[in-house]
């Protein structure tokens, strides 16, 4: 069962930034479609 759904999330197509077309390797959902950098990173 776990197995399967480690599976199922590698299978996943992985996340591009929609601003810089980076992979997202983040799993944040609720970030939508960016990468942190493009997120504004501010803090540095
Ligand atoms: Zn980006």
């Amino acid at each position: 069962m776990i197995q399967n759904i480690l599976d199922f999330f590698r299978n996943l197509p992985a996340k591009q930034c929609v601003d810089c077309g980076k992979p997202i390797e983040e799993q944040h959902e609720c970030y939508g479609n960016k990468c942190d950098h493009c997120m504004g990173v501010s803090d540095i």
